[in-house]
């Protein structure tokens, strides 16, 4: 059995990193414990041992098959879904009385790392189910709740996001499905979807698309925009009745191939109901909460994929022998022994890198899912509104740096296998394709990167980024108590002030309305604040180790704790100094993007 996750490390940070007494302290949460979500964790890998890893190249092989209207998928994902359903790990985060059991966001997400980093396309069906019942649950009746919740929490249903359409993809304001109310309280809806993930296959009885659709006479842009419940099938006397969704067809993919990805025709006979959720017009707003959580799903899915790369990787080089050392064992001395390739220094720069972008991003999830649950839980209003602001700030950053540094990390998994990474014996070609799709839906990078800097990071004039500093601020004290710290977090001050020095700058551009040129090295932004969040990651990581080994409070042997003080000196050395030349291109202020489009089409010649 390959190894795809260090569950060591997800305890460490739960315990230590992140402590999690915090939130376990709240009374919602008082059925449990480090202990209890421990053994959480520990069933969670076997049972990913069992029912999703020996099935992950499988799924990609058989991909998804479009015939005749219908989409059949891997067998598998039926089992899949009933056993999420039977155990409860649809909406575990639901209220008892709802048929959930209260668990922290924050194991949820630890959980979800796990089976993720097994098997990236089976957990998407459960997951976008568990968002469709969340945002049902958010916001529509509880007639609704009853009427289509309870089969979706137990896996007999599935749940989809539909969005997207073929002319309104990341600028959702140009929605076109029209919705036209009938007698019976119920929408006419007509339009089609694309790219709806798990849009239709045979796995589930019923599908449940939460649709965002303009009802008749709404005004123009997102200020228009409704959320409706449409379901494959009405069920009546028991029996499924078509509810006029259609299936166009399937989308061929790069890679996530058994993870369907459809074209929907809705109301081809113009007999397709939906129901209103909430209020008409608010539906951008409502689905903004599913968004919300996806994107952190999204961050999770490519810091999962990404960690199955480097387990992958770090087991062949060990395995690997090739070449000689250039110690003076070897060199050119023929007759020496072939070394194992984990013992060149290029290839442990290669593994270290892993590591860090790895770590680091686990650690970074973690902290939303923690921050996640403080922001509805927390005891007081205030508290509650500073996390939800923070995690506001930190989840364009979440979605993306995995997405993107992920990706970086797994072509290097690919490339420490040499030429049997790129070929079909060893996973990482395919976790490689895998990983490619994160940094495009759910808002690509260049759209998580103008929300990051256009709303977030000015958000309560500044007010909230201050926030943020001070969080850090206060790990850095801590950190700055160990001498052997106290290098990294002077080189972390540094960068702190560079990212101020950088948004000051580009502020003064919103300030005198120029927002194409405040706005058009976003990316770039994103990519330094990024480094900025995932430094800070690592002084936290660094720190909680060093308290357990001075305190000898140590639940591993001292290496773990000490390869953690390690990776960060990696990251500080090879990463963080990233910040430097990303400051450099946006104080710069030549504008060689924002041209007329004459000049465009000039430039490109
Ligand atoms: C495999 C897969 C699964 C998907 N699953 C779902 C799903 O379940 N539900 C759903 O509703 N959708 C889904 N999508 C759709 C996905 O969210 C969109 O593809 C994505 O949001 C981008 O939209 P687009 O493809 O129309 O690209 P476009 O919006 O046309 O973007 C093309 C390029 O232009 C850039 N761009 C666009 N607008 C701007 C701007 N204002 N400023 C700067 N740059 C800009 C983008 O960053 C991108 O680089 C899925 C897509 C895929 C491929």
């Amino acid at each position: 059995m390959s190894k795809y996750v260090s569950v060591d490390h997800l305890k460490f940070l739960l315990d230590k990193v992140h402590d999690i007494d915090d939130v376990l302290a709240l009374p919602r949460f008082a059925d449990y414990d480090k202990d209890s979500i421990e053994m959480l964790l520990d069933s969670a890998k076997q049972l990913a041992d069992k029912e999703l890893y020996p099935y992950f190249i499988e799924m990609d092989r058989v991909g998804a098959k479009y015939e005749n209207g219908t989409i059949t998928c891997h067998p598998q994902i039926e089992k899949v879904m009933k056993m999420y359903g039977e155990n409860g790990f649809i909406c575990p985060h639901f209220d008892y009385d709802e048929g959930g059991s209260q668990m922290p966001h924050v194991a949820n997400l630890a959980l979800g790392f796990i089976s993720t980093a097994a098997n990236n396309t089976a957990v998407g069906y459960p997951g976008l189910t568990a968002g469709a019942a969340g945002l049902i649950r958010s916001y529509a009746t509880k007639d609704l709740f009853n009427k289509f919740v309870p089969k979706m929490m137990s896996g007999e249903w599935g749940g989809t996001m539909a969005l997207t359409e073929p002319q309104a993809g990341s600028s959702l304001s140009d929605i076109v499905t029209s919705a036209k109310p009938n007698e019976d309280g119920t929408y006419n809806i007509e339009g089609q979807k694309i790219f709806i993930s798990a849009g239709d296959h045979q796995c589930s009885e019923n599908i449940i698309h939460l649709t965002l659709a303009r009802i008749e006479g709404a005004p123009a842009g997102t200020k228009g925009i409704s959320l409706f419940i449409v379901p494959k099938y009405h069920i009546e006397d028991g029996n499924k009745v078509s509810n006029d969704v259609s299936t166009a067809g399937e989308f061929e993919k790069m890679g996530q191939r058994g993870y369907v990805t459809t074209h929907l025709v809705f109301g081809d006979k113009k007999n397709c109901k939906g129901y209103l959720v909430g209020e008409a017009n608010r539906g951008l707003k409502y689905m903004f909460q599913m968004m919300n959580g996806a994107r952190l799903e999204v961050g999770l899915t490519a810091a999962a994929i990404a960690s199955a790369a480097y387990q992958a990787s770090l087991q062949y080089a060990k395995e690997r022998p090739q070449g000689r050392k250039l110690d003076g064992t070897g060199g050119k001395n023929i007759n020496a022994d072939q070394t194992l390739i984990i013992n060149h220094p290029d290839v442990r720069r290669m593994l270290m890198l892993q590591k860090s972008v790895v770590e680091g991003c686990a650690s970074l999830l973690i902290l939303c899912g923690k921050y996640l649950d403080l922001s509805h839980y927390a005891e007081s209003e205030e508290e509650k509104e500073k996390y939800h602001d923070l995690l506001e700030l930190l989840t364009p950053i979440a979605k993306t740096y995995p997405s993107e540094m992920g990706r970086v990390s797994t072509s290097n998994g690919m490339q420490v296998l040499g030429g049997y990474g790129f070929t079909t014996d060893f996973p990482l070609e395919q976790l490689y394709r895998d990983i490619r799709i994160t940094a495009i839906y759910e808002g690509t990078t260049g759209i998580q990167s103008l929300d990051l800097l256009g709303r977030k990071a000015l958000m309560k004039n500044g007010a909230v980024l201050m926030s943020l500093m001070t969080e850090i601020n206060s790990d850095l004290s801590t950190a700055n108590t160990y001498n052997e710290l106290q290098p990294y977090c002077a080189q972390m001050e540094k960068a702190l002030a560079t990212s101020q020095k950088v948004l000051a700058h580009l502020s003064k551009f919103a300030m005198a309305g120029k927002f194409e040129q405040f706005l058009a090295d976003a990316t770039i932004f994103m990519e330094l604040m990024s480094n900025v969040v995932i430094a800070w990651q690592w002084i936290k990581m660094a720190t909680a180790a060093k308290q357990a080994i001075v305190t000898n409070q140590m639940v591993k042997e001292e290496s773990f704790y000490q390869a953690q003080i390690h990776t960060m000196k990696f990251y500080f050395k090879y990463e963080l100094p990233k910040v430097k030349s990303a400051a450099e291109t946006l104080l710069n202020e030549e504008t060689l993007t924002i041209v007329s489009e004459e000049e465009a089409v000039k430039a490109f010649a």
